[in-house]
């Protein structure tokens, strides 16, 4: 399915085979198709937030304008598509980077719990606007140091407990917890009574542009591109992902990462 399989496992897959001449090329072509998939896609993510914004501004250069409640709404939702491009373009941007390998790790020792806690006084707001707690295990509220790129595991944590608010019930809570898992290793695990995911859509969550067709989704601003995102960063790490959802229940997406010893 080279329409979703990501670049990395269809060259690996293709290089199995690689033995001659004609392999090289159908590698080339492979890469080819590939590109045009990216741009496609590209192209059709864009898309929406572009018309909906030319739609809103048209309206109101047609005589909308004149109408003050109607002039501030239609400004505010041509302002909310924009907002939606440019949040497009940045994940476009880290998804490249990532694509060719053209991610240089900044590894520190840092506090892994501190870390969360800013992610949840940065998404406190988000939260609040559907009722939704962020919780955070107390029993292990004291540093817990591990060696990662601090920015990159902050971008990982943020996308996953905004995907806990977004796909989260109102009223309803997010709790991340972090636990020892080996001598060297530490698993971080956010936890959600939202919608959950069914079965099948299960396995391709983590590829680019993949989005559950669920309403919602789409109004969730969402790009499709969150979860590649974080696969592709806690895999530089030569870390692990796991996911386990319930329909209708709730998720858990957890990560592992390596524990500091300083
Ligand atoms: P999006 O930008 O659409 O949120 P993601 O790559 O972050 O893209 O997520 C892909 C899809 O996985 C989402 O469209 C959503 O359907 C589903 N998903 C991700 N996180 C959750 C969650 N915590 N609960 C339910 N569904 C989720």
């Amino acid at each position: 399915q080279p329409v979703t399989t990501d670049m990395a496992t269809l060259m690996h897959e293709v290089k199995k085979f690689a033995s001659d001449k004609k392999v090289e090329i159908e590698m080339l072509k492979v890469r080819e198709e590939y590109r045009r998939e990216f741009l496609g896609n590209v192209s059709h993510e864009l898309k929406t937030p572009l018309f909906t914004v030319q739609g809103y501004l048209s309206t109101l250069l047609d005589g909308a304008m004149s109408d003050k409640t109607v002039r501030k709404k239609y400004l505010e939702r041509a302002e909310k598509g924009v907002e939606r491009l440019i949040h497009i373009v940045q994940d476009l941007d880290m998804i490249s980077k990532l694509e060719v390998g053209d991610l240089n790790l900044d590894l520190t020792d840092f506090d892994i719990v501190k870390l969360i806690q800013e992610v949840f006084d940065l998404l406190e707001i988000e939260a609040s606007k559907k009722d939704i707690l962020l919780l955070f295990d107390m029993r292990y509220n004291k540093p817990i140091m591990v060696r990662a790129d601090a920015e990159k595991i902050e971008q990982v944590v943020i996308n996953l407990v905004m995907n806990s608010i977004k796909y989260g019930k109102d009223k309803g809570s997010t709790e991340v917890s972090v636990e020892s898992l080996t001598d060297k290793k530490i698993i971080v695990r956010i936890n959600d009574n939202g919608v959950g995911i069914e079965k099948q859509h299960v396995p391709r969550l983590f590829e680019r542009f993949y989005r559950v067709d669920q309403s919602g989704s789409r109004d969730a601003g969402g790009s499709g591109l969150g979860l590649s995102i974080v696969k592709h960063i806690i895999e530089a790490h030569g870390e692990k992902i796991y996911v386990e959802s319930q329909y209708g229940k709730g998720s858990e997406f957890s990560f592992t990462l390596e524990k500091a010893f300083a």
